[in-house]
């Protein structure tokens, strides 16, 4: 890919450029605030750079906005005292060293999250936190599954826990129930929201007027989940 800058604001901006065989030019910023622009073969960089040039503020926007929830992922070392998040609630990490274990061993006590391991390395730590956080999210999300599903009056096939990239929940059409992990770190009653969420697509398989007013029926301030999940939504990481 090639690499040309703009300036904006007296900021300086660098973004790829990628030809290939296609008829518009698309502009993607990407998570790590990477500005990608990919254009037809004909398309000269002259052309491009007026096209940035003209879509300048939206791009900018994109970038800052990328930064913003860049800054706001949650950055773990897995030592003692970081902060892990257990359906809303901080849990502080207490990692004791045992060599004598062979398993890594995960337990919330109290307000702590007690980790035993035989040794400090981060990523076997992380990844029996993660393993923990999975079994917890299963099991809440069964009883609240089953506590909604009472009010929706449809039965349900498989509950799945998944890692999704950037989804929360969703539901196939044979009516298996898809939740990311992630959401067992959200406060109650957003976990609330996104179980009943899904289980209205039980009712409505798309997102129409009467889909929301199902949802509405069950919880009625829905839109300020909605907008917790939208502020908060990259928080819910490890
Ligand atoms: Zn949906």
């Amino acid at each position: 890919m090639e690499q040309f800058e703009f300036i904006y604001n007296g900021k300086r901006y660098e973004y790829y450029l990628s030809r290939s065989k296609r008829k518009s030019v698309s502009i993607v910023v990407e998570k790590d605030q990477k500005i990608i622009v990919k254009a037809p073969i004909d398309f000269s960089a002259k052309e491009v750079q007026r096209l940035i040039e003209k879509k300048a503020d939206w791009i900018v926007e994109k970038t800052e906005r990328a930064g913003k929830m860049q800054k706001e992922r949650p950055v773990h070392n897995y030592i003692n005292g970081e902060v892990f998040y257990y359906r809303g609630k901080p849990l502080t990490l207490n990692l004791i060293l045992n060599r004598d274990r062979n398993r890594i061993m995960v337990r919330k006590q109290a307000d702590t999250l007690l980790v035993v391991s035989s040794a400090a390395k981060s990523e076997e730590i992380k990844n029996a936190i993660v393993k923990w956080y999975r079994k917890r999210a299963r099991e809440i999300v069964e009883q609240k599954v089953s506590y909604f599903q009472k009010f929706i009056g449809k039965n349900i096939g498989d509950i799945r826990i998944k890692e999704q990239k950037s989804r929360w929940g969703s539901c196939s059409s044979k009516g298996n129930l898809n939740f990311n992990w992630k959401i067992i770190m959200a406060p109650d009653d957003i976990i609330d929201y996104l179980v009943v969420h899904e289980l209205c697509h039980r009712l409505h398989m798309d997102h129409s007027k009467e889909f929301w007013e199902s949802v509405e029926r069950i919880i009625p301030d829905y839109k300020t989940k909605e907008r917790w999940l939208k502020e908060n939504g990259t928080r819910l990481d490890l």
